[in-house]
């Protein structure tokens, strides 16, 4: 979102007329308020989609990509155990101190050893103890070498640990018990689900927004100072909901959840085309004090001209202007803004824009003169599944947690994970 500021003057300049006009969202914010649904949660028993590590580990990126180094951490005595299996672990007795690890075309050096192959997995004899680029995980890590000659670090770690930190990643800790038991409960889901369809042979998540926000123990922060990533109240809200899922009839969903979705929720086969059509649009009811509920934005035209002719132009070769725009209709469908030369237009849905021009939400309207676009939007993030600034606010009003899920995935039931069954 801050490479708008940094981009070249516009390509097109100022030749282009802009007339981005009637991108309308339509929001229902009269629908009811939420009413407490009266049916027990279901106890019966889905998949776990154990992994072949047992111990239902998750297993987390915690680089976005292939790097040349990371730095590397243990305190106190760990295994360092070969990931192709063709020699023993070695045992180490003594901590490692903080120091960049660097990756050659012969593999890494840790403590004297070298690593080829395909990496090196660190196993500490008591966790947490890990600590990469700042942070520190419990659980192992895992530094596979790849192809392009760099390494990924991945953490591989208890599924309710994991929970308990995304917990305090991604929710305040001022929120309300149940809005953060409704949290560990769409976390653990999200992460079971992704595991069961993983983005890479090696990992099931990313460590960021990209999956869900997971910062480990503790981690440092601005200037070095040391944070806590994960606290009490999170692992107590892990806790009190241990091995619980959303289920429709008994089988697993991805529980998307977002920041806030501006007084409604998407529909998810609107915005996600995995088989997310399951997840209906509901009225939130809960949100309105979220700092985006509404939220406005003025940007320079050309600089976001460039941007959306980028897109534009891979359907639309040399057009001249951006001369209308319109939406579909329903009260859950993203914007779509529709670029024209004069002959043709195009329609760019609210996703691409969102990311063009770097706004909050799919929730905008966008008007321009040319010289500035003016978007007036609501929400925060794709508003798909449960909002957390409305799991707060309905929270508040006395919801329990189950209440809340209910709420934004109508027709759910609470399940307990299987940790006898496999994948
Ligand atoms: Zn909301």
């Amino acid at each position: 979102m801050d490479g708008l500021a940094q981009t070249s003057r516009g390509v097109l300049g100022s030749a282009i007329l802009l007339l981005i006009v009637g991108v309308i969202v339509v929001w229902s914010l009269d629908d009811a308020a939420p009413t407490k649904p009266d049916a027990p949660p279901s106890m019966t028993a889905v998949s776990s989609s154990r992994s072949a590590d047992g111990d239902d580990a998750i297993r987390v990126a915690l680089t976005r990509r292939s790097v040349s180094s990371i730095r590397l951490r243990i305190d106190g005595s760990y295994r360092l155990v070969p990931l192709d299996g063709r020699e023993g672990p070695v045992a180490v007795p003594e901590p490692l101190s903080d120091r960049s690890l660097e990756v050659d075309p012969r593999g890494i050096d840790i403590a004297g050893r070298r690593f080829g192959g395909s990496g090196v997995e660190v196993v500490p004899d008591s966790s947490p103890a890990v600590w990469i680029d700042g942070r520190k995980y419990r659980g192992s890590v895992r530094l596979h070498l790849t192809s392009e000659g760099g390494m990924r670090a991945v953490n591989v770690v208890p599924l309710e640990e994991y929970v308990a930190a995304v917990v305090d990643a991604e929710m305040p800790g001022h929120f309300p018990t149940a809005a953060r038991e409704a949290q560990a409960i769409v976390a653990r889901g999200y992460a079971v689900s992704c595991r069961r369809q993983p983005p890479h042979e090696w990992f099931d998540l990313y460590s960021t927004p990209v999956s869900q926000n997971y910062l480990g123990v503790i981690y440092e922060g601005r200037e070095g100072r040391l944070l806590a990533g994960e606290t009490a109240g999170g692992r107590a809200a892990a806790a009190s909901t241990e091995s619980l899922v959303c289920t429709f009839d008994g089988e697993l969903f991805r529980t998307y959840y977002s920041a806030c979705c501006g007084g409604r929720t998407f529909a998810g086969d609107v915005v996600f085309d995995d088989g997310t059509g399951s997840l209906p649009s509901v009225a939130c009811g809960g949100c309105d004090d979220a700092p985006l509920f509404r939220w406005e934005r003025s940007i320079a035209s050309d600089a976001a001209l460039e941007r959306l002719s980028e897109l534009a132009r891979a359907r639309m070769p040399a057009f001249r202007s951006i001369a209308s725009a319109k939406t579909i209709g329903g009260v859950s469908v993203p914007a779509v803004v529709a670029i024209s030369d004069g002959r043709r237009t195009v329609r760019l849905p609210a996703v691409e824009v969102r990311s063009a021009i770097g706004l909050p939400s799919l929730c905008f309207q966008l008007t321009g003169d040319g010289r500035r676009i003016d978007v007036a939007g609501r929400g925060h993030g794709h508003g798909v599944g449960l909002c957390q600034w409305g799991a707060k606010g309905l929270a508040e009003r006395g919801l329990s947690c189950r209440e809340i899920l209910q709420h934004y995935y109508p027709g759910c039931e609470l399940t307990l994970l299987s940790a006898s069954t496999a994948r």
